[in-house]
C-alpha cells in the first residue's frame, strides 16, 4: 500500500538522520520531499519564494500556511502513483493539518522524532551542516565529520545553519510547541498512524 509519512520534529531532534537511515535500500519506493531544504534552496537562488521565506526563516518562524500548503499539495499530486511519499516537516500548523485532511492528501502515518528543548539547544550548538546533502555533524566528537570541516559524503565545506543561534532556536522550539503540537493532534484526530522516536 502507498504510504505518505508526515514526519515531524522539534530543531536538531534528528528528523534528517532517522530519514537517511530509513531510506537506505527503499531509495526506489520513496520520494522525499523536504520543506526546509526546498525552501533554503530557494533562498539560495534568490527566488521570489525565497526572498519571502528567508525573512521568516531567519526569525526562526513559520513560512505563512497558504505557501506550504500549495507547496505539499503540487508535490503530492505531481508524486508518481506507485511510489511512497515522506513529507519531512510537513503539516506544522493546525490549518496545514486540516487542509491536509480537507484536501484528502492521504497522509497515512505522522512520526515525531522526540527530543527536550534543552537537548535542542545544546545539539544546535554543536552542529554543522553539509548545505548540498543537509547532513548534519556535530562539533564535538559525538559525529565528527572525517575530515574537520568537509561533508563525508559530497566532500563540501560544511556550514552553521543561519537559525541555529540560541535566540532562533528558542523561537523555533516555541512554533513546535505551539503551532506543530496542534498539527499532531489534528493529525492523529483523522486516525493516522502515528510513531514516536527518540535518537
Ligand atoms: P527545517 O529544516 O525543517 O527545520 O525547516 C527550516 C525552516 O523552514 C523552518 O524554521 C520554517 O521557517 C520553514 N518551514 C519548513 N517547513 C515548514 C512548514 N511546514 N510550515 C512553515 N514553515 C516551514
Amino acid at each position: 500500500m502507498r504510504k505518505i509519512i508526515s514526519l515531524l520534529g522539534k530543531p536538531c531532534a534528528g528528523k534528517g538522520t532517522l530519514l537517511r537511515r530509513f531510506l537506505e535500500g527503499k531509495e526506489d519506493q520513496y520520494i522525499c520531499v523536504s520543506f526546509g531544504d526546498a525552501l533554503r534552496k530557494e533562498v539560495e537562488k534568490e527566488t521570489i519564494l525565497g526572498q519571502q521565506a528567508k525573512i521568516y526563516m531567519e526569525a526562526g518562524k513559520l513560512i505563512p500556511d497558504y505557501i506550504i500548503i500549495n507547496i505539499a499539495l503540487g508535490q503530492i499530486r505531481k508524486a508518481p502513483e506507485n511510489m511512497s511519499l515522506i513529507l519531512d516537516g510537513f503539516p506544522r500548523t493546525a490549518e496545514q493539518a486540516e487542509a491536509a485532511v480537507e484536501a484528502k492528501m492521504g497522509i497515512t502515518h505522522v512520526v515525531n522524532v522526540k527530543i527536550s528543548d534543552e537537548e535542542a539547544i545544546a545539539r544546535s550548538a554543536n552542529r554543522v551542516v553539509c548545505p548540498e546533502c543537509g547532513e548534519s555533524y556535530t562539533l564535538n566528537e559525538y559525529k565528527k565529520p572525517k575530515k574537520e570541516g568537509i561533508c563525508d559524503r559530497c566532500g563540501v565545506k560544511l556550514v552553521r545553519r543561519s537559525d541555529d543561534k540560541p535566540e532562533i532556536i528558542k523561537e523555533r522550539l516555541e512554533s513546535f510547541n505551539n503551532y506543530t503540537i496542534p498539527a499532531i493532534k489534528r493529525m492523529k484526530d483523522s486516525g493516522v498512524e502515528y510513531l514516536e522516536v527518540v535518537l
